[in-house]
């Protein structure tokens, strides 16, 4: 299948010369790399995605149809951002780039070819949450509601079938390994598993998972259709490729099975999705798995100045293995990055608030400061603040908005109107409605099942008296959900409907109606942005917004100017000229959790790595000494510096202990000097910390394609 392309007829494209004048040599190389497997292994900053731009622009400028490019990206926001840089090089021809991330071309190949694997193509997308409750559904329906305390939950059970699908464990090594108190259970779990598996198929279901094993399998399964599915392509590009599980890997060897075009770029270092399956192996593996790779690596960092470099450089060195080098930048000068000692979280908040405000008179555009923190609920008390200030502010990752339960109710009545056999979304919907209980809601869900899910099986159940006119208003609002065109104005009306029904159940349910009911002014504002109600709920499954803006616009970045806070997943990829990373607390950063265990600390150093090799010219790391904590059932502890933050690497910070007045205190005693030992680690390092983190957090689940963050901490 391997395509040869005429070369253009002039001699020096002008985009050729940009590209050797605008990339050094290795970067070069990639970039104009011809056939076959190329890794470019290389550490934060490199350059390793501006490459991976200027290789689409040149492919394109040799010859490659731009529709045969396929650019996998670990978000769809970062598919657009490198196709609109890609753009600026050689024109309006990227459009026709497909790319985005690997479950929503997951989603497209079994839309398209799924029907030959037996995949009829309306299926519906269930999120993570949705899974979950299927599960629950079939561990009830297996009798093990009623089993011991000890017996998995559904969200431990999701994330074992998901860990099972994703790194390719067997489902007893994954219970040894990971969930060691449920050992005993492995023939129950496959029992469920096997339920969870003939219920999403009878009502024509697929979760996050099935996306990539399905397409994984209709590659390996039927050599006509690889044939077809793979030969959509003559290009395949992967940014971020140390965060891909096996599965992922084992797509694109499928995909490339004829040609070999595949290029990938990463850094181990950064390696920071284990908890979804991940494995770092892979980019390890891939001159193995691809043989003949062609490997480059790069080292000259254009990002950050010198000193921010040394900290990260001495921070990543502790780490236990790694195949990415030391860099090095020409940039001169710089400020050494601060490690800010706060009293409490109060006086950390207003450092950065005080802080973020100087840089931005000096003229650095809000847009341009980040504030990283591990946990999406560790912002709560900066976002009070800069709300009493007026600070405009962005909050990427951990964001709710799909999974808070009023969003979720109203697509309940879309989705079912949209798969009339979606079980789960039916009992959510029969839940809501007065003078429905559980014993109601499961004899209907079994009278509509008896009727094969008939569209009209709804109606002619006969409800007990209680359940009369919730039944009668729910059948009028069916019809006319399904009697509504395809278009995105009929979905805006049929937001309205629903919500004629469903706003009064609102206000009965919260206390503060307002906040969501203008959630869900804002869901149907995006709903208009989409040609069909299959299309738009589609898309929010897979692609769920990734930033409060992402709601408004329903596009990328907007215009305005606003901080950006981002929990450290989310932050992965970007830059900014400020970066501040707050809570480098012991047990907050890295999580208590992760003490536990060796690769589980090992995964956050590199997760710390990541946040702190975001800033161009400022960083600053700060900890407050005093937290309260009411998940510690105690008041007020003293709290140790992170861990990742060693002697070596605070020998290259620049100390800053902030007085009462909130200014870096000059008549403190001065911070106290590095001595050979630190006695009170020693001490603290004999006692296991129990302190901070989020408590427990399940290992193993693939969370949100679109979403970046670790559920568990979410
Ligand atoms: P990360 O590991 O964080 O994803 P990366 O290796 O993908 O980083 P990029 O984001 O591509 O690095 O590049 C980092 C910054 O350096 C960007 O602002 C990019 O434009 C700039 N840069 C990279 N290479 C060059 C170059 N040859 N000349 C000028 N600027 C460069
Ligand atoms: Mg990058």
């Amino acid at each position: 299948m391997t395509r040869i392309y005429p070369p253009r007829p002039r001699e020096v494209s002008p985009s050729a010369r940009d590209l050797r004048a605008e990339l050094n040599e290795e970067q070069y190389a990639a970039a104009s790399h011809g056939t076959g497997p190329l890794l470019v292994i290389a550490g934060a900053g490199t350059g390793k995605t501006r490459t991976l731009v200027y290789r689409v622009a040149h492919l394109i400028d040799t010859g490659v149809p731009p529709e045969r490019i396929l650019l996998l990206t670990f978000t769809r926001r970062a598919a657009q951002e490198m196709l609109s840089r890609a753009e600026r090089l050689v024109g309006s021809a990227t459009a026709r780039v497909q790319g985005g991330t690997f479950h929503s071309v997951g989603h497209r190949t079994l839309r398209r070819f799924g029907a030959a694997g037996g995949l009829p193509p309306d299926f519906t997308i269930m999120d993570q949450g949705d899974a979950e409750d299927l599960m629950q559904l079939s561990r009830a329906a297996l009798g093990y509601a009623q089993k011991s305390k000890r017996f998995p939950k559904k969200e431990t059970l999701h994330s074992i079938y998901s860990s099972h699908i994703n790194t390719e464990r067997a489902i007893e090594e994954i219970l040894y390994q990971d969930f060691p108190r449920f050992v005993d259970y492995a023939d129950d779990v496959t029992r469920i598993f096997a339920d969870y598996t003939a219920r999403k198929s009878d009502r024509n279901l697929v979760d996050y998972d099935d996306l990539l094993l399905f397409w994984a399998l209709l590659l390996e399964q039927s050599p006509d259709l690889a044939t077809r599915i793979a030969g959509q392509y003559d290009h395949i590009l992967v940014d971020e490729y140390q965060d891909t599980n096996l599965l992922q890997a084992r797509v694109l060897r499928g995909m490339c099975r004829d040609h070999r075009n595949l290029t990938v770029v990463g850094d181990d270092a950064q390696s920071i999705y284990s908890f979804r399956g991940a494995n770092f192996r892979n980019i390890l593996e891939f001159p193995q798995q691809f043989p003949g790779a062609r490997l480059v690596t790069l080292e000259q960092n254009y990002r950050s100045t010198q000193p921010i470099l040394d900290v990260t450089n001495t921070l990543i060195s502790r780490a236990e293995e790694r195949f990415t080098k030391n860099l090095w930048t020409a940039r001169v000068g710089g400020d050494k990055p601060w490690l800010v000692t706060a009293r409490d979280e109060q006086q950390q908040t207003r450092f950065v608030v005080d802080r973020v405000l100087e840089l931005h008179e000096q003229g650095t555009p809000l847009r341009e400061i980040a504030v990283l923190f591990r946990a999406g609920y560790m912002s709560a008390d900066l976002e009070i603040e800069l709300t009493n200030r007026k600070i405009p502010f962005e909050k990427w990752g951990g964001l709710k908005f799909l999974e808070a339960a009023h969003v979720k109710d109203v697509l309940a009545f879309l989705r079912v109107a949209d798969n009339p056999r979606d079980e789960v979304s039916w009992y959510r919907i029969f839940m809501l409605m007065p003078g429905i209980g559980d014993v109601t809601a499961r004899a209907m869900i079994q009278s509509m099942a008896e009727r094969a899910w008939d569209p009209d099986a709804f109606t002619h159940f006969v409800p007990p008296p209680r359940a009369r006119d919730a039944h009668q208003n729910l059948s009028r609002l069916l019809r006319v959900l399904r009697r509504a065109g395809d278009d995105g104005a009929a979905l805006a009306e049929q937001i309205d409907a629903i919500r004629q029904l469903y706003d009064d159940i609102l206000r009965e349910r919260y206390d503060r109606p307002d906040p969501r009911l203008a959630d869900l002014d804002q869901l149907r504002t995006i709903s208009a942005g989409y040609p069909s109600r299959a299309a738009f709920l589609a898309a929010l499954a897979l692609d769920p917004p990734s930033s409060t803006q992402d709601l408004a616009t329903g596009a990328s970045e907007s215009e305005d100017d606003a901080l950006i806070l981002s929990t450290a997943h989310s932050s992965k990829g970007k830059e900014w000229d400020a970066v501040f990373v707050i809570w480098a607390v012991d047990g907050w950063f890295p999580l208590a959790r992760a003490a536990e265990s060796e690769d589980e600390l090992e995964e956050e150093r590199r997760l710390m790595y990541v946040a702190m090799t975001r800033a161009r010219n400022h960083l600053a790391v700060s900890y407050p000494l005093n937290v309260y904590s009411s998940r510690r059932s105690m008041d007020y502890s003293m709290d140790q510096l992170s861990r990742f933050i060693d002697r070596g690497v605070r020998e290259q910070m620049e100390r800053v202990v902030l007085g009462d007045d909130d200014k870096p205190d000059a008549t403190a005693p001065p911070p106290v000097p590095e001595s050979p030992i630190d006695l009170r680690a020693l001490l603290l390092g004999r006692f296991s910390r129990g302190s901070g983190g989020s408590g427990a957090g399940g290992a193993g689940s693939t969370g949100s394609p679109g979403g970046t963050d670790d559920p568990a901490v979410r």
